[in-house]
Formats: C-alpha cells, structure tokens, sequence
C-alpha cells in the first residue's frame, strides 16, 4: 500500500498528473448572482478578444497550434460519445495562448494557473501550463474541455448549462477527459486520476459525500491546488458510479434535467430510481474499493 501512494506522491512531484484537474470553465452559477454577472460579462469580453493579440499563432513551449490541431479530432469525438452531441472534427475551436496575461485576457477573467479553459467561442489553451503535462495529460485536458463545450453548444441546454451542480458537470469532464487514456464507462476510476483524493483517504480527510457547490466554491477560495483536486476527483468516483450502475443515457439525462432547474435529488430519482443520499454512499463505497487497490 505505502509503495503504491508513494508512487502516487512521486507522479504528483513529478508533474506528470498535477494540473489535470481544475479548469476554468465553470460557466456562471446560478446560486452566486454577484459571479454570474461577473462572469457573464467577461465571457462577453472573451469573444470579443477572439481575434485580437491574445492568443498567438506559433508554438509556446513546445505547444503549437499544429499540435493542437492533431489532438482536437479526438477530444470532440470523445465527448460527442459521452455528451451525446458536441463540437465535431470539423468544427472544434481550439487557441493557444501564449503566456498567463494571454490566456487571462482570452478567457475573461485572472483564474488560478489552468492549463485550458471553454468559451462560448471556444477552448483556449493555456500555454505555459499545458506544456507541462504529459502527451497522456494533454489529451486529457482537451478532452475535458471539450465535455464543457459540448454541453454549451447544446441546444437542449440553457443557460451555457450553469445550473448543473459542479459535481455533474466537472465528473462528466474528467470521465470524457480519461477517456482519452483508454479509461472505459462503466469501469472503475483509474487510480492514476484520482491520485490527491487517494492519499486524502490514507489521511481520512477524503470528502463523506459527493462535493456541493460550496465545496468547489471553499475549495477556490482555499487557494489550495490539493483541495481543488480533491473536489474534482471525488466528483469523478460519484459520476464513474453513475454511469457503472445506470448508463451513459440515464446520466446525461440527470445533467440536462438540472440543466433545466430540476434539483438534482429529484433528477436523480427519476432516471436512476435513487437520489442522493444513495448516491453519497455509493460514493464511498466505490472510494474504499479504489483505496483499497492501493
Ligand atoms: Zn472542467
């Protein structure tokens, strides 16, 4: 067991899975009416910049728009095959920007280091950030933004989807985005993507219940990168449940009913037979047999 999270430790270390998880894309929430209009008003501003000097046409640290380009037929394809619709081959908009001040400008808003983030014109990709990954990490990366811009493009959708709880909506994008490293729906959660909740379990402080908003929201406030983390990889174990016990379809009709407004306890029920409380539990459960792989 001790190897294993000192494996995970030294991945963490080593860079080649940190900064996976948190992303810039959480369109504006409902419940926060003061960040809703902040961050309406800065998507506005994101378009509007599309094609000025924030983003560049070259290559940043190794990332070049060429490179981008490759990896973008897979990452909308995957997240069409999640979200059931979404940004096609053709039509997948993705720019590099060149260094933070950049990429601050192109998204709209100064976020903690990201390595990408979905507007509603498109995915911008942090430059600096993103050649830190592996080519594995990468893949991931676009593959979870694009589950964001699949999900803005829907038309079914309203509201670029804000009303979504974060758990959903962050747990789809980081299922579609191991996706791209061969992760299967309805297999386990690969314990490579999820290594801080793993080691936050050794230490008993991984969360009981599936995050809330506010959760996100303290976690953001925190300025902690763990605790980040953390919230986005237990919502990746309560989604991997979901979609183990319930199919993709059942998912992807909880998410578009709390889309809709519907509480989520009560889409659950609806389209798994449960809500959440069973769903916490299953959470946990799914959490101690992934730890106890370690
Ligand atoms: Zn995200």
């Amino acid at each position: 067991m001790r190897i294993v999270v000192a494996r995970l430790l030294a991945a963490l270390i080593a860079g080649s899975v940190a900064g996976l998880t948190g992303c810039a894309s959480e369109p504006p929430r409902a419940t926060d009416p003061t960040s809703a209009t902040e961050t309406a008003s800065a998507t506005e501003t994101a378009s509007a910049t599309e094609t000025t000097s924030a983003t560049s046409t070259g290559t940043v640290a190794g990332v070049s728009d060429a490179g981008l380009r490759q990896l973008a037929p897979d990452a909308a394809g995957r997240a069409r095959a999640i979200w059931g619709s979404g940004p096609s081959a053709a039509d997948f908009p993705v720019r590099l920007a060149a260094d933070r001040a950049a990429f601050a400008k192109a998204i709209g808003e100064d976020t903690v280091a990201v390595p990408a983030a979905a507007t509603p014109s498109g995915i911008v990709v942090n430059g600096p950030e993103f050649s830190r990954l592996t080519a594995t990490g990468q893949e991931v990366v676009l593959a979870h933004e694009a589950l964001h811009l699949a999900v803005r493009r829907d038309p079914e959708v309203p509201g670029d989807g804000h009303r979504i709880p974060m758990w959903l909506s962050e747990g789809l994008a980081e299922h579609t985005g191991w996706t791209a490293a061969g992760h299967r729906t309805g297999a386990p959660t690969p314990l490579e993507a999820v290594p801080e909740l793993l080691i936050a379990r050794e230490a008993g402080s991984a969360p009981r219940t599936v995050p809330t908003n506010a959760d996100f929201a303290h976690a953001d406030a925190s300025g902690s990168a763990t605790d980040r983390a953390v919230a986005y990889q237990a919502s990746h174990v309560a989604v991997d449940t979901l979609l183990r016990d319930h199919g993709r379809a059942a998912v992807i009709a909880v998410a578009k009913d709390t889309a809709r407004g519907t509480p989520v306890d009560i889409a659950l029920r609806r389209h798994t037979g449960s809500g959440l409380a069973d769903l916490n539990e299953r959470y946990r459960t799914a959490l101690r047999a992934r730890g106890d792989q370690l």
